[in-house]
């Protein structure tokens, strides 16, 4: 069959590779890159970073890690892939560190027993909370009423997990709070190693950088793809499907898998079902800036800096209020340990404009109550009309569900052809 796919993310590069073999592809991605949030970077002095995707637990990424076994690509341990959360108004915070000398750094405050006691509440709430949902009680509930269930998610252990969870879905402390408490407790328990001691072996990167396995899928469906070319409509008939570019060139496939955002698919669906409008119209996106830079100045001293440092605020009732994220890519497996680039997601501090070396806006799905109500029924659209659908807003957002979904509708157009 002749197959569109719109979307050169991670979704749309594993359904290409997949279906490339048995089929006709042509990949129509609208920037210039393939990726999407997968979004490399050679800096000025020439090192490959990665400025967002980099990291991926070994418990919740089954099919990812598959896949990159079958392309032949190897991941890393991520030294030191712990988490830092300093207070910008107090410039303190809490420090995991995992050399002597970030324990230097520390003090020997790091080894007070009400210190220790701290950490070791995420793990008894987490549990107590995972009870709860097993039980059905957080049924309906929002996060904020959640954390006033759990005794043990206040202070200290209520700033790790929140700030945790914004790095996890890329929404802010506000979002989150609205958001329904047993969705992000499924994703909890689906990624178990994620906010774990256990991180510290699991949580693995790939070994010379997430651009590795973009550029090994890109390889293997080449002369599929066309860059720089948006999608403006696509109108579907009992003959096929129809897509007219931006440039007004129209061209005819047998099927159209769209691994796009879903509010940028419901956009160009020119005649969208009454289930493509409810299911694809439940999502809200973000557009959330992402900034690389080499200012250390907002951040901790250099020892407690770990892979992901979390920049936070508290609000006037003492609690975490907002965060960013912010990724220290020496810890990056490719990157020369003389590296000393930040990746500053939603950065809520002042930066000298000089130490900018790039910026960009990536768009993440929200996780509210009326997108995560679609997330079971979603497959259902596929199939419909000669089209197909992927992409990370089919699971928890991450590049396991891209893959997953971009996965099954490969596996329905066989089945399609077979038939
Ligand atoms: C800062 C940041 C860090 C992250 N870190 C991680 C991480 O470490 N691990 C992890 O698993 N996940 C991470 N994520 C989540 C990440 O978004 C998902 O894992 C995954 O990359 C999403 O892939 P996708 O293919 O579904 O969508 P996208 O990556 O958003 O790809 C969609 C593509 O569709 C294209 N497109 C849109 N409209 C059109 C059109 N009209 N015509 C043609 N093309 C179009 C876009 O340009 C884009 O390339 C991170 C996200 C962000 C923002």
């Amino acid at each position: 069959m002749k197959i569109a796919v719109i979307g050169g993310g991670i979704a749309g590069l594993t359904a290409a590779y997949r279906l490339h073999p048995h089929h006709e592809v042509t990949l129509f991605e609208k920037s210039d890159r393939v990726g999407g949030n997968a979004f490399g970077y050679r800096t000025r002095d020439g090192v490959e970073v990665d400025i967002a995707v980099a990291a991926f637990g070994m418990a919740g990424y089954p099919n990812f890690y598959r896949l990159l076994d079958e392309l032949g690509v190897e991941t890393a341990m991520c030294p030191n892939s712990y988490m830092s959360f300093h207070d910008l108004d107090t410039n303190s915070g809490i420090y995991m560190p995992t050399t002597l000398a970030g324990f230097l750094a520390q003090g020997l405050s790091a080894l007070r027993p009400s210190k220790v006691w701290k950490l070791a509440r995420l793990p008894v709430g987490l549990a107590r909370a995972q009870h709860l949902r097993e039980q059905g009680l957080v049924d309906g509930k929002t996060l904020r009423e959640l954390l006033a269930m759990v005794p043990e998610f206040t202070g200290d252990t209520r700033t790790i997990l929140l700030c945790a969870l914004c790095l996890l879905s890329s929404m802010s402390i506000a979002e989150l709070l609205d958001a329904p408490a047993r969705f992000f407790l499924e994703k909890l328990a689906h990624h178990h190693d994620v906010i774990s001691p256990k991180a510290f072996y699991s949580v693995r990167a790939i070994k010379k950088g997430t651009q590795a396995y973009v550029q090994a899928l890109a390889e293997r469906i080449e002369g599929c793809v066309r860059l720089g070319t948006g999608i403006r409509s696509v109108l579907r008939a009992a003959g096929g499907v129809t897509l007219v570019l931006e440039t007004g060139e129209k061209l005819h496939f047998d099927r159209v898998v769209f691994a796009c955002p879903a509010d940028a698919a419901l956009r160009l669906l020119d005649a969208p079902t009454e289930d493509e409008r409810r299911l694809l119209g439940a999502w809200r996106y973000k557009d959330g800036r992402v900034v690389l830079h080499r200012d250390p100045a907002p951040f901790p001293p250099r020892a407690l800096v770990q892979a992901y440092t979390f920049l936070f605020r508290k609000g006037p009732d003492g609690e975490v209020a907002e965060t960013s994220v912010n990724g220290a890519l020496w810890y990056e497996p490719q990157a020369p340990d003389t590296c000393d680039y930040f990746s500053s997601q939603y950065p809520n501090f002042d930066l000298n404009p000089a130490l900018i070396e790039f910026e960009t806006v990536l768009r993440t799905p929200v996780f509210d109550f009326t997108s995560v109500a679609t997330t079971k029924r979603l497959p259902e659209l596929n199939g419909v009309q000669g089209t197909y659908f992927c992409g990370s807003y089919f699971g928890f957002g991450l590049h396991e569900d891209a893959v997953t979904s971009a996965l099954a509708v490969a596996k329905a157009l066989d089945a399609e052809k077979r038939a």
